[in-house]
């Protein structure tokens, strides 16, 4: 501590020297922010390089084993969160199989001439949050780092394809039938959980016919609080480690990763497993083959927006549009698909398939079985899906739907996959996955 408070006051000044006469709290801070960032990189530095004083050890090579020689001190560029440094690494060559290297480089992680890890760690979080432009921007400001949007980009996306390795070793666990065994007997099993699916759409470059590509995200989640007691009362419902998962891929594909996923939280093994969706088909489809003990719920406010359509076409007042509405959704509260049906086909007005009330009517017909909302009540269940609508906006919408983004397919998957991962909260955990990935 008494080191500190020395250079504290070495460091106050110096402050001082470089202050003019007139001057504010802002630029104490400012001055002082820049001086302690040029002393921690020279500080750094320092501690890199006092990693090998003295003559350099014996090292063996990584690749045969065999013992190395010392060659020389090579120098190299780093570029910290401090800034860039140059340091110097003792050299070692290999007799045997002629390779060289520097063994500090794997024992400290250093990046030479490359963006450290702590450094991408921040810059990809930037990413996931912000379009490249802008956060870089943000991220000088914040950090006094100036990168390139190209580093904000290849960060970010590295991140996501950390994310797909990850996925890739769940997919391994999940086929693999003696450890689905084993985790049978020895795991703790959830006593409820939940999972959603969803897709919003991503405008990607390559095939003009079709630039539009569906983003599909999907979530796992606990949830506490109840359904209101009437449809129109608040829903305070809180889901809990959520995980969400996306992908742009044919609906099988997102369905191992679905599997692979839900393994990763013993889905298969909860005593009660419910899942949430809209009436797209491919939902359902996956959850009954993956999933087919699980009940299914179509979400409540999914199913109610079919009833203004309806209304607005049969009822020029707004009063007679929202009493229908009002009606009907009571009906659907209270489990009374049957009579919801007649309602919807008596407003049909014309003989087209798409009027929006014979539209209705089908799609409740479709999923009757999925609407049972009074037994999910009773049961406690969570019947809207919040969660995963606000994943597909927070993932598609607000990141990759950004005016005028239009993306290349391979990054917009590599980037809503590390947005996922950010929103689950496990960025810290990744990028511990991604130190230890690498260094394997
Ligand atoms: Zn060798």
């Amino acid at each position: 501590m008494e080191n500190i408070t020395a250079i504290a006051q070495m460091l106050s000044e110096e402050i001082q020297r470089e202050l003019t006469t007139e001057y504010t709290l802002t630029d104490i801070e400012q001055v002082g922010r820049r001086l302690v960032q040029e002393i921690g990189r020279q500080a750094i530095a320092e501690v890199v390089n006092a990693e090998e004083n003295g003559y350099p050890e014996t090292a063996l090579c990584p690749h045969c084993e065999k013992e190395m020689r010392y060659v020389r001190r090579r120098s190299a560029q780093l570029r910290t969160l401090f800034g860039c440094m140059e340091v110097k690494r003792a050299y070692y060559l290999c007799p045997e199989c002629r390779q060289g290297c520097c063994p500090v480089d794997q024992r400290l992680g250093l990046r030479p001439n490359a963006i450290s890890a702590e450094l991408e760690r921040l810059a990809a979080m930037t990413g996931t949050l912000l379009p490249f432009g802008k956060g870089r921007d943000l991220f000088e400001t914040l950090t006094l780092v100036s990168l390139s949007d190209q580093t904000v980009d290849k960060a970010t996306q590295a991140y996501g394809a950390t994310v797909m390795r990850r996925e890739q070793e769940w997919q391994v666990v999940a086929h693999n039938q003696d450890e689905l065994q084993r985790r049978k007997r020895d795991v703790q099993k959830p006593l409820r959980l939940y999972g959603a699916i969803d897709a919003t759409k991503v405008h990607t470059r390559g095939d003009d016919d079709h630039p539009w590509r569906d983003l599909k995200v999907g979530a796992w989640f606990e949830a506490r609080g109840q359904p209101p007691k009437s449809p129109d009362g608040e829903w305070c419902i809180q889901a809990e480690n959520i995980s969400y998962f996306a992908d742009i891929s044919p609906a099988s594909e997102f369905g191992s990763l679905m599997w692979a996923t839900g393994v990763h939280h013993h889905a298969q093994l909860a005593r009660e497993l419910v899942i949430l969706g809209d009436g797209a088909e491919w939902i359902w489809k996956l959850v009954a083959k993956h999933f087919p003990r699980a009940v299914q719920i179509l979400d409540w406010f999914h199913a109610t927006e079919y009833l203004m359509p309806a209304a607005k076409v049969a009822f020029p007042t707004q009063q007679a549009q929202n009493e229908w509405v009002a009606q009907a959704k009571q009906a659907l509260w209270d489990g009374m698909i049957n009579e919801l049906i007649t309602a919807c086909l008596g407003l049909v007005r014309t003989e087209d398939s798409s009027d929006p009330a014979f539209v209705a009517a089908r799609y409740f017909d479709q999923n009757r079985h999925r609407m049972n909302y009074p037994t999910y009540r009773r049961q406690g269940y969570q019947i809207g899906s919040g969660t995963i609508e606000s994943a597909a906006k927070q993932i598609g919408t607000m990141r990759m739907k950004v005016a005028g983004a239009i993306w290349n397919e391979n990054s917009a998957r590599k980037v809503a996959k590390a947005r996922a991962a950010y929103l689950s909260n496990e960025w810290d955990a990744l990028a511990a996955y991604r130190a230890l990935s690498l260094a394997t």
